[in-house]
């Protein structure tokens, strides 16, 4: 079988709702359960590649699963190359826009197409992508705010071997945050690295005033202290602060990725494998990076995202926060601070069919 003659014989989509246990609370409220959409893309070789989004709200979950669903009697027929199915797929969207549940959507396909392609290769994503299958070094993104539950967390993460833990701020007032990376730092010493992510809760000016006081405290990197979409705002933060600045995790597509960088807005990127455009979207993300040295890192996705910063020039750290474990057969897991992308042929995603029928959402 050669990867050109394989076909599409039909795309399913399920929607199911994930309980988080903990939830994930960030400064823009708290995330209660993963709405994910699993994608299917079956093929005429019986091979099926396989995919899955993020809704962030089970608000957005049955639109999202309708939508693909609708886009499957375009597909049917269709040769998986992921390349053709973009082309395809943007000129349909073309005047609705690439952003979205369109982009989403894309996005899936594109993921479950090349999953499809690297199975057909019968080798694991990364070496299809022509890398090597290197351990990524592994942050973990704490999911508790309160403070006793959030250092009771970062003391547990810490002691399985994570070498870089991140925390949600935005609490009502700076003492507060101070204190709270003080005792963070105190409590795992200098060999654990932390980062802290405003998740857009500041103006320009309070970034600015609450930056500069962490800056003795030596965090890695802020994540998205004012408005995603804020380059400009963003750029006068990194220019006015000594920690670096992280953005990337809701740009649409690598066009809106190369205008922050244009701006100047970040010292490190982050682009989110579904919302950059899938695998074929990260692909030219990390080339935009290698062109102006940004050292870049994931945003969720841990499964896919191993493979993808395994073939990322300036790959930096992955993020570790696993919201579709409790569906897969054989969830990522980080060993000493690294996560290895799965050795199974495509991206590496099994479903665990019985956790699908619990958490299945029908409409
Ligand atoms: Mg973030």
């Amino acid at each position: 079988m050669t990867q050109t003659s394989l076909t599409i014989h039909h795309l399913r989509a399920r929607a199911v709702n994930v309980p988080l246990m903990p939830p994930v609370q960030t400064a823009s409220g708290t995330v209660a359960s993963a709405p994910l959409v699993l994608i299917d893309l079956e093929t005429n070789a019986g091979i099926t590649g396989s995919s899955y989004l993020f809704c962030y709200t089970p608000l957005a979950l049955g639109p999202t699963a309708q939508l693909l669903a609708n886009l499957a009697p375009l597909l049917v027929g269709e040769a998986v190359a992921p390349g053709l199915l973009e082309q395809k797929l943007q000129a349909r969207f073309r005047l609705l826009g690439p952003q979205g549940l369109t982009g989403m959507a894309m996005a899936g396909i594109d993921m479950a197409a090349w999953d499809a392609l690297a199975k057909a290769a019968n080798m694991p994503l990364v070496q299809l992508l022509g890398g090597p299958a290197r351990p990524i070094p592994a942050y973990c993104s704490l999911r508790s705010m309160e403070r006793a539950a959030l250092l009771q967390e970062a003391e547990t993460m810490a002691a399985t071997g994570f070498t870089a833990l991140k925390l949600r701020l935005g609490l009502p007032h700076l003492d507060a945050e101070l204190e709270l990376v003080q005792a963070m730092r105190q409590q795992l010493g200098p060999g654990v690295a932390l980062l802290a992510d405003y998740n857009q809760t500041l103006s320009v000016p309070e970034a600015i005033r609450r930056i500069r006081a962490l800056d003795e405290l030596g965090l890695t990197w802020i994540e998205e202290p004012t408005r995603a979409d804020d380059d400009a705002g963003h750029a006068a933060i990194a220019r006015a602060v000594a920690t670096p600045i992280q953005i990337g995790e809701n740009w649409w597509g690598p066009h809106e990725m190369a205008r922050s960088i244009a701006a100047n807005a970040s010292d490190f990127v982050m682009p989110d494998v579904m919302k950059i455009g899938g695998v074929s979207g990260w692909l030219r993300a990390a080339a935009l990076a290698e062109t102006q040295g940004l050292p870049l890192s994931s945003h969720l996705f841990p499964e896919f995202s191993a493979h993808l910063l395994a073939v990322t020039p300036t790959a930096h750290w992955l993020e570790f926060l696993d919201l579709a474990g409790p569906i897969l057969a054989a969830p990522p897991t980080v060993q000493g601070g690294f996560l290895h992308p799965s050795t199974e042929p495509g991206a590496g995603l099994a479903w665990d069919e019985s956790a699908v029928a619990r958490f299945l959402v029908s409409d």
